[in-house]
């Protein structure tokens, strides 16, 4: 996270590695008020001179005087800006020197004892404004040198006096420098040392501020896409409701990917994840600034939208999205392609998480259940089919299939049998919970909770018991689910109840659908041709609505076409019966036999019959009734003509 653990925050200073420099730094100013006051003094002292004196002694201390005082402003303006050590020292030995001679020359034009004095005053102001201790010696050593020199010419009897009171001055102006600069320096360090432990302190805080973002960044964001995880999704729907004001709302858009499985199952879970990151990838660039997008689960992705968009703006926004997420992907050198199908919902501020999300999410489902893909934006219904699909769900995992499923029969006419050669098994469920259910309803949840093998198991027990209870058996078809084909235990089961029945092989047929097929192709597959071995016809049911490639069908052991019943059903299209005799001519190439569903009135039948089909189903035929009742039906029609057998 680009964040290490380990705080290295700067080492703490101690008085003792204070350095010249910053003692230097902090002298400056002192310094610079003793130039200030020399140039003052000068200044005054060049006029004074300048009144009192004439002659030689005017020109010699006037100009001692105003050089001093121009050297001294000099300096001062010089010292502005901090200065090296070594620059202060000269600067400062200068202007100490022109004070000097400034006393060598007052005393060498009239000279008095009162006046050695100066050089002890001197001693004492470069013990003060000496930057180091090494100046200060040299100054002070300078000063007490011109007590001697002047001594010594004027007064030698009295150099050991003299001697005793430049050494006093020596000494205590050297301790002064001394003590001062310590006291400074001390000073100066217990500054700095404050001002590094702030330092230090800022520092730290500043590392641990940076790791504890780091941290909360890594446990909000999703380890494989870097996207916003599910945590911070509710973060910010939280934050979205508190700031969108109380009669404000925003849209919830869940985005699930379509056959995102298979794309695992086919090219493997790395290949699954770099698609999952491409995708991500390309939602962060959609959402930019204007949404809030995060990764809720494997394939699910979550969308704040915080706006007052309205559900045509959304729609527009998410068929634009799905459309982005569509384009195909490059991984690997390998093409992909992938789409979602998004559910929206528009909430206030004020519901709480689990039930707008629930509601998007019913809108998400019903995307799904309408063929994927698409958008769908939410509406109460989506929550009464979410409702009555839960409701069926829960009846069908406490139903006694055996006692409560029934089957009806509806028959099949040969064309140019002109006779009823067979009949379909369709099942009804009468279940004591939700009252009586036709298989539109509850098939595909079955399928979906996993209970239909049990409802299969129990529809091919009831056939298997009305074939034995006609006395002229009709072969049945038997509808089985994807679910079924693909599993060798369900096939298993069918086939052992078959063989316990001793009925023929011919009597039951099989129907599938291309769609049940196309989950796992090869299984299914071997299934259908261990019931085709058997003895047992297959029927492609739905044919034409599904993949229908040519060379597929021809691989599969089918020996009946039930062409669906949309196709008769549009009639008024001319194309339809184009359709129709193409695909009746396809069951003809393939060399099966070709059965048209939903023949429901006279118009159907001819162009069943102009097409070429070999037999028909459907209402005109009769409406699937009992086994009792089919038999009966089928017994005193198949001796009849074709006009008479059609019942309303
Ligand atoms: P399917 O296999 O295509 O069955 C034909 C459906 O069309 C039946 O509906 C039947 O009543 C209806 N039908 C027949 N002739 C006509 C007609 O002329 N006009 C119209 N409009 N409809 C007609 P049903 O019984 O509701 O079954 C619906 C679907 O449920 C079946 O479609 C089949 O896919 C599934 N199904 C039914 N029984 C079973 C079963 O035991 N197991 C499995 N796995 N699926 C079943
Ligand atoms: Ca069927
Ligand atoms: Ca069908």
């Amino acid at each position: 996270m680009g964040v290490s653990c380990t705080f290295m925050g700067p080492t703490l200073p101690s008085a003792a590695n204070v350095g010249d420099t910053v003692v230097a730094q902090a002298y400056q100013p002192i310094i610079r008020g003793y130039f200030a006051v020399a140039a003052a003094y000068y200044a005054v002292m060049s006029l004074t001179h300048s009144i009192e004196l004439s002659g030689v002694a005017l020109r010699q201390l006037g100009s001692a005087a105003i050089i001093a005082c121009i050297v001294s402003a000099a300096a001062c303006h010089f010292l502005r800006r901090p200065q090296t050590v070594v620059k202060l020292e000269l600067v400062t030995s200068l202007v100490n020197l022109l004070v000097l001679t400034n006393v060598v020359v007052a005393l060498h034009i009239e000279y008095s004892q009162v006046k050695l004095v100066y050089f002890v005053m001197l001693a004492m102001i470069f013990a003060f404004a000496s930057v180091s201790i090494r100046q200060a010696i040299i100054s002070i050593l300078t000063a007490l040198g011109g007590l001697f020199w002047k001594v010594a010419e004027q007064e030698a009897g009295e150099l050991i006096m003299y001697g005793f009171v430049g050494f006093a001055a020596a000494t205590s102006a050297i301790a002064i420098a001394y003590f001062l600069r310590r006291a400074i320096s001390l000073a100066v360090s217990a500054r700095q040392e404050a001002d590094e432990a702030r330092q230090y302190a800022e520092t730290r805080l500043e590392t641990a501020e940076k790791i504890s973002d780091a941290m909360r960044l890594q446990s909000l964001s999703d380890s494989l896409t870097g996207l916003p995880n599910r945590r911070a999704f509710f973060d910010a729907l939280g934050t979205c409701q508190r700031e969108m004001g109380e009669s404000g709302n925003a849209w919830l858009i869940l985005l699930d990917l379509d056959g995102f499985k298979s794309v695992n199952d086919n090219h493997g879970h790395i290949m699954g994840d770099e698609l999952l990151k491409a995708v991500s990838s390309r939602l962060r660039d959609y959402c930019a600034n204007d949404a809030h997008g995060s990764r809720v689960g494997g394939d699910e992705f979550s969308i704040i939208l915080a706006s007052e968009a309205s559900s045509e703006e959304v729609r527009v926004w998410c068929d634009t999205l799905l459309e982005a997420i569509a384009e195909t992907y490059l991984i690997e050198d390998r093409l992909i392609q992938v789409s979602g199908s998004i559910g929206c919902y528009q909430f206030p501020n004020d519901e709480p998480d689990a039930k707008l999300i629930q509601k998007a999410d019913f809108a998400l489902l019903h995307a799904k259940k309408s063929g994927k893909n698409r958008v769908v934006l939410f509406e109460d219904e989506h929550a009464e089919k979410a409702a009555e699909r839960f409701r069926i769900e829960q009846a069908l995992r406490v139903a006694d299939f055996e006692a409560e499923i029934e089957l009806v029969f509806q028959p099949q006419f040969d064309l140019r049998l002109e006779q009823f050669v067979s009949a379909e098994a369709l099942a009804r469920w009468n279940s004591p919970i939700i009252g009586e259910i036709g298989p539109d309803h509850f098939i595909k949840i079955a399928e979906e909770s996993g209970l239909i093998a049990k409802i299969t198991v129990a529809v091919v027990d009831k056939a298997i018991a009305a074939l034995q209870s006609w006395d002229d058996p009709l072969p049945v078809s038997i509808n089985l689910s994807s679910n079924d084909l693909i599993s060798d235990h369900i096939i298993d089961l069918i086939i052992q109840r078959l063989r316990d029945s001793e009925l023929p092989a011919e009597l039951i047929e099989f129907e599938v659908t291309e769609t049940a097929m196309m989950s796992d192709t090869g299984r299914a597959t071997a299934n259908l041709l261990r019931l085709s071995k058997l003895g047992h016809s297959i029927a492609l049911d739905d044919f034409g609505t599904g993949y229908s490639n040519f060379n597929y069908l021809r691989s599969l052991p089918i020996n009946k076409l039930k062409v669906d019943r949309s196709f008769i059903e549009n009639l008024a299209d001319p194309m339809t019966e184009m359709v129709l005799q193409s695909l009746v001519g396809m069951a003809r190439t393939l060399g099966v036999h070709c059965l048209l569903e939903g023949v429901e009135s006279e118009l159907d039948l001819v162009v069943a019959k102009r097409v070429g089909a070999q037999s028909v189903q459907g209402f005109l035929f009769g409406q699937p009734s009992s086994a009792q009742d089919l038999h009966l039906f089928i017994s005193a029609n198949n001796f009849e003509k074709i006009e008479t057998t059609s019942i309303g």
